[in-house]
């Protein structure tokens, strides 16, 4: 049996959808029958591949390279997944949007520098001006909220995809819930 193609990517995200991810445990060897996990932080590939089966995408889109990024994922996957609420409202990273992104700037590295205040011009990426969930940018197939999606969602959510059974977002369990 051919084995479908699954990817993970983290926009501007803190990683806690990726680890609640993590947090189905066992139930990762069941699903690792079904899939390959072709490309995510936790695999050392590092280009985007031609062709994704499924994509779960954490957090906003907050820099030139998330935009750039989020575009060629979505160019390159067939079910694109939002996983968690930064990916589908904005949530923690947009906290900065009424303040826009020289001042976040300045208080990370002016204000709060203890040593060669300077903004960095190499590693990181230009900011937006506002930082925005991924469904402004390109079309989303399936939206994973909570911060972050329980284990349970995500086996939930993963499970019935894979089965090709529609999915019940609002009865799956939220974190905390
Ligand atoms: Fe972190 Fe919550 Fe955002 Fe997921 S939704 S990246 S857990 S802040």
């Amino acid at each position: 049996m051919n084995k479908l193609k699954v990817a993970t990517a983290w926009l501007d995200g803190c990683s806690g959808c990726h680890m609640s991810f993590l947090d189905m445990d066992e139930r990762l060897l069941q699903l690792a029958e079904l899939v390959d996990v072709v490309y995510s932080p936790i695999v050392d590939t590092k280009e985007f591949p031609d062709h994704v089966d499924i994509t779960l995408v954490e957090g906003a889109v907050a820099s030139v390279d998330d935009e750039t990024k989020i575009r060629k994922i979505r160019a390159h996957t067939t079910t694109l997944i939002a996983m968690g609420d930064c990916a589908i409202t904005g949530n923690v990273p947009a906290m900065r949007n009424p303040f826009g992104p020289e001042a976040i700037l300045n208080r990370a590295y002016f204000e709060t520098a203890d040593l060669q205040p300077q903004i960095p011009c190499l590693v990181v990426p230009r900011l937006l001006k506002v930082v925005r969930p991924v469904h402004e940018f390109v079309e989303v197939d399936v939206f994973l909220p909570g911060c972050p999606p329980s284990a349970d969602t995500f086996h939930a959510a993963l499970t019935a995809i894979l089965a090709g059974k529609p999915l019940d977002i609002p009865a799956l369990t939220r974190f905390g819930a």
